[in-house]
């Protein structure tokens, strides 16, 4: 009695007994406001693109309606056949999803089982058979069922693709096109993502009709509990940074995001050497290696775990307060993802940018995508000299600089500015004119050697 008054606030968006007492059980009291807006669109059968920031609760907001929905409260159920089919683009996700389902779906009486390369697929046909409910997947695994008919596709109620763009990363979306054309029309569909993409759009706008766009908050929106620093460093000491950053603030639980399996193997390599337990998760990695570095992350078993963006994507883990960007994603979006696998549901977190001087292209257009500027922290022992010389890596204070049409425009934008404050705005200009000027240069003196 007690635990379902302190669901209360659940019961109003129309769940059960079962699922209010099972979450009031599991600690959860209010709604998150993703869930309270999207649980009564979807319960209605609403198909949707929905979006909100990392850790705002997005998993149970389609997880509880689509439950209602297929609750045997309301039918019978005769046969264990799949009606709602959830879609992960990595398997880890997808195991995190299976792990949130599977009490829910025990208390209505569903089962649940997960499709992810990896597993064994005769194992996963038995179970097919046996009989299932909710189906969470990895797309080609899943498509290479619904292929040899284990699954017919015609019992699908309810179709989620979780991480949506990244499916796009991954090329995962002839396999999404697939399934979705062999679907029937009257399936809900729900595409989540705290990063719904133009192309996603386009791809939901194509296949799903009508759609409706949720949106929360505004695009690529982080989390205000995060605090974000950057700390400008030569590529060559970026690993002493890192160790010297763990140990100088004493971070517990850390996750290291670098661009490249290779760069990961090296930083891991590199950490251990300073004697930190480490472990490592990328696509190289063979299935069991990657559980296991994950699992023993998430139990604390090893302090910090070095990924590349596989791990950016929907992973929720426990007590991780610090996430450090060893460098700038290769696809902008993952940086909000990376970020975002700390400052979860309300708790504080702290996100730390490494940026040697070589990557300011890519930091500019990653402030473009935020909208605005990282604080930079400049430590004398790590920052190239310049950079101490001139206090901060980019120029000027202004985001994102866009470069006037003519030379005469620059002047004049920076002189109109250069009233308000009293910095040296044209030399910021400048100074940006130069690097573009030198990094033109490269690619035609780049033009002419291939020449
Ligand atoms: P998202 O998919 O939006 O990134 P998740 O669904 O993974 O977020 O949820 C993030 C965290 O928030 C999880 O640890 C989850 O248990 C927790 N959470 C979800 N809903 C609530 C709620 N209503 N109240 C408190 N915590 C919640
Ligand atoms: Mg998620």
């Amino acid at each position: 009695m007690e635990n379902r008054q302190k669901a209360e606030a659940f019961a109003s968006l129309g769940l059960n007994d079962v699922l209010l007492e099972l979450l009031a059980k599991q600690g959860y009291k209010q709604p998150t406001p993703i869930q309270s807006k999207l649980i009564p669109i979807l319960q209605k059968g609403e198909s949707v693109t929905a979006s909100a920031q990392t850790g705002s609760g997005k998993t149970l907001a389609y997880l509880l309606p689509a439950l209602m929905q297929i609750n045997p409260d309301a039918s019978e159920i005769a046969h264990h056949y799949p009606r709602l089919f959830i879609l992960s683009p990595t398997k880890e996700l997808a195991q995190q999803i299976y792990e949130v389902s599977k009490p829910f779906a025990e208390v209505l009486g569903l089962r649940t089982v997960l499709l992810q390369g990896g597993g064994k697929r005769s194992d996963e046909t038995r179970r097919l058979e046996r009989g299932v409910d909710l189906v969470i997947a990895t797309p080609q695994r899943a498509l290479e069922h619904i292929e040899a008919r284990h699954i017919d596709i015609r019992s699908i109620k309810h179709f989620v693709v979780d991480e949506a763009d990244m499916m796009f990363d991954m090329g995962f979306v002839s396999y999404i096109e697939k399934i979705l054309a062999r679907m029937t029309g009257r399936a809900q569909k729900i595409i989540v993502s705290a990063t719904i993409t133009p192309r996603v759009v386009k791809l939901a706008k194509a296949y799903i009709k009508p759609i409706r766009q949720v949106e929360l908050d505004p695009p690529g929106k982080i989390a205000d509990t995060i605090t974000q620093r950057l700390y400008p460093v030569l590529r060559s000491r970026k690993d002493a940074l890192l160790s010297w950053l763990i140990s100088a603030n004493n971070y517990g639980r850390v996750l290291v995001f670098v661009r490249k399996k290779e760069l990961a193997d090296g930083v891991a390599e590199s950490l251990r050497e300073w004697g930190y337990k480490v472990g490592i998760l990328h696509g190289e990695r063979m299935h069991q290696e990657r559980k296991k570095s994950l699992h023993a992350f998430r139990a604390g078993e090893i302090q910090i775990l070095v990924a590349t963006d596989i791990a950016a994507r929907g992973l929720d883990i426990p007590e991780l307060d610090v996430v450090i960007n060893y460098d700038i994603p290769h696809v902008k979006h993952d940086f909000i993802h990376r970020v975002g696998r700390t400052g979860r549901a309300g708790r504080e977190g702290v996100a730390i940018t490494l940026v040697s001087p070589d990557e300011i292209e890519q930091l500019n257009d990653l402030h473009k995508l935020l909208g605005n500027r990282i604080e930079e922290v400049i430590l004398p022992d790590f920052a190239p000299k310049e950079i101490k010389a001139r206090g901060r890596l980019l120029p000027g204070n202004h985001i994102a600089p866009r470069r006037p049409k003519s030379k005469r425009g620059a002047n004049k934008a920076g002189e109109l500015r250069g009233k308000k404050r009293k910095t040296t705005k044209r030399d910021a200009w400048k100074r940006i004119d130069e690097t573009k000027a030198t990094s033109g240069s490269k690619k035609s003196s780049k033009r002419k050697s291939r020449k």
